[in-house]
């Protein structure tokens, strides 16, 4: 799951990418994004919605979903899709009065009938009031005219909770999107009035309209294979995933993580036909990225990354489990040119691997070191949660030791993650450890672990942002608002929240009878 959601630039990337790039004038920044893109759509058509990515351009576009909602928008002989994404420096923008244009024509945000933003990740939603605002549009739904944009929601995010944005939007594809846009892309495209386009949308199964169902949010869609599989569309150096074709070979998860929103049976493994995977890769592709939460349970995963080898291609697998890995298998991956093998270890230490079902034990880490080091590869990244409930100190030692005995093997880089959890998991009411407790864990292992491994980590502050909106309602969407507008420093987030329910967005889903987390049980 967490390869599936585009990493955010660092500050450090971000100060670099604007000082080689975004003090240019917009237009001349998309040409050249353009000029280096292949697989991009240019089509006129009687209406164009603007697709709102709240994250640059170099994320955007190693989002497949964005991709491929981008494919199907087009793809109706009434409707042509452009691209908007966030601008690298938002108040640079602001003070020149400039505006995001769209990347195919060079059209001005503000100008679009219709808005459709794919949002992966909850702080996103700060991305989101900016791209608004710089296209002079009210962030408020009750603030906006007629004459305004129409705002739609999709995305990873609507899985697990869309209630923040539900002052701010006036329609949201809950889950999977495929069929839900199915139905939905005509009423947009043919609509010429905005009570009759929700009130036939509203009947589409995945189809939030906050305005109409208020709280009551649908229950989040899953397409069956026959909508898969997610193939992408621009392949360009210009993202985290530089000159990769993105394909998702399956979707869902067999396993039961209890901190996952893709496990079973939420989020059930829906395996697409070998055959078909390939002969959707396009032969001008210089590198296949396979995509899927399970991608190394699904059953064409060694067949396919051998053919994509001899057809001269170079491979990216978004996760792998590291009790699916053999020699066979890890030699295929380094010969497709992988160098970094990502595990995830997902909890400090085996007692609690454990107790949140992750079945991993300590021996596949260890044999995923010694297979990455033999087939030649550079490092070892190893994906950890921390915070989980019931961690204790022993738990951590035991993360040392593990890094320790790794790090002799081949240099390992420790990707920690403080727990948010995530509603429609049985760890969905499962308390935050506390800013106080994460910094206590991140300095204690920074300190086992110096001169040991590379560490990195969303800081404890940040997580509790993004735990305050994942487990918010309204009230915490409206908080946000503030924070961003007092200049998004945590001391504004704080204050934002001081008066918002906690626990809003489940106590909602209780209130209208929609899920109940299942615990640890
Ligand atoms: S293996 Fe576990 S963490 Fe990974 S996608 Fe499946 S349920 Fe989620």
């Amino acid at each position: 799951l967490k390869k599936e959601i585009p990493k955010r630039l660092s500050r450090a990337r971000q100060k670099k990418h604007i000082k080689s790039r975004g003090q240019k004038h917009p237009d001349i920044e998309r040409k050249a994004l353009l000029a280096d893109e292949t697989g991009t759509i240019f089509k006129t058509a009687p209406r164009t919605i603007g697709l709102c990515y709240p994250n640059p351009y170099h994320t955007a576009m190693s989002s497949l979903g964005y991709q491929v909602v981008y494919r199907m928008f087009n793809a109706y002989p009434l409707l042509a899709a452009e691209r908007l994404v966030l601008p690298l420096d938002p108040d640079n923008y602001r003070q020149r009065g400039l505006q995001p244009l769209s990347i195919e024509s060079g059209r001005p945000l503000g100008s679009f009938e219709i808005l459709a933003f794919s949002v992966a990740y909850d702080p996103d939603i700060t991305g989101f009031f900016e791209l608004l605002d710089l296209g002079g549009i009210p962030i408020q739904r009750k603030d906006r005219r007629s004459t305004d944009p129409l705002v739609i929601l999709g995305g990873p995010l609507t899985a697990s909770n869309a209630l923040p944005f539900s002052p701010f939007i006036d329609l949201a594809v809950i889950g999977d999107a495929e069929d839900a846009l199915s139905r939905l892309i005509p009423l947009l495209a043919e609509a010429t009035d905005r009570d009759a386009l929700f009130q036939q949308a509203a009947e589409i199964p995945g189809i939030w309209i906050p305005e109409y169902h208020g709280e009551k949010i649908p229950p989040t869609q899953k397409v069956t294979v026959n909508a898969l599989p997610a193939v992408g569309q621009i392949i360009t150096p210009n993202t985290e995933l530089s000159n990769m074709f993105l394909i998702e070979a399956s979707r869902g998860c067999p396993r039961f993580c209890k901190f996952c929103l893709v496990r079973s049976p939420e989020s059930p493994m829906r395996e697409n036909n070998l055959e078909d995977i390939l002969n959707a890769i396009p032969a001008h592709a210089p590198r296949v990225g396979f995509v899927g939460a399970a991608i190394s349970e699904w059953t064409g995963i060694r067949p396919a990354i051998r053919a994509v080898v001899d057809r001269g291609m170079g491979v990216g697998i978004s996760s792998l489990r590291a009790d699916r890995l053999d020699t066979e298998f890890v030699n295929l991956l380094a010969a497709g040119g992988y160098r970094t093998m990502t595990v995830a270890a997902d909890a400090a230490s085996q007692r609690l691997r454990n107790k949140m079902a992750k079945g991993i034990r300590t021996r596949h880490l260890i044999k995923a070191a010694q297979l990455a080091a033999q087939a030649g590869m550079q490092k070892l990244k190893l994906y950890v949660v921390i915070g989980l409930p019931g961690e204790e100190e022993e738990d951590l030692a035991e993360l040392v030791a593990l890094t320790q005995e790794l790090s002799r093997i081949i240099p390992v880089a420790l990707g920690l993650s403080p727990l948010v959890p995530k509603l429609h998991t049985p760890l969905g009411d499962t308390p935050f450890a506390g800013i106080q407790a994460i910094d206590h864990t991140l300095k204690t292992l920074r300190k086992d672990l110096k001169g040991v491994a590379e560490m990195r980590s969303t800081s404890a502050k940040w997580a509790w942002i993004e735990y305050r909106l994942s487990q918010g309602d309204e009230s915490a969407g409206l908080a946000a608002l503030e924070a961003w507008r007092a200049g998004g420093r945590f001391s504004h987030w704080k204050q934002a929240f001081r008066d918002v329910e906690e626990r809003g967005a489940l106590n909602a889903a209780r209130r209208v009878n929609l899920w109940q987390p299942a615990g640890m049980k």
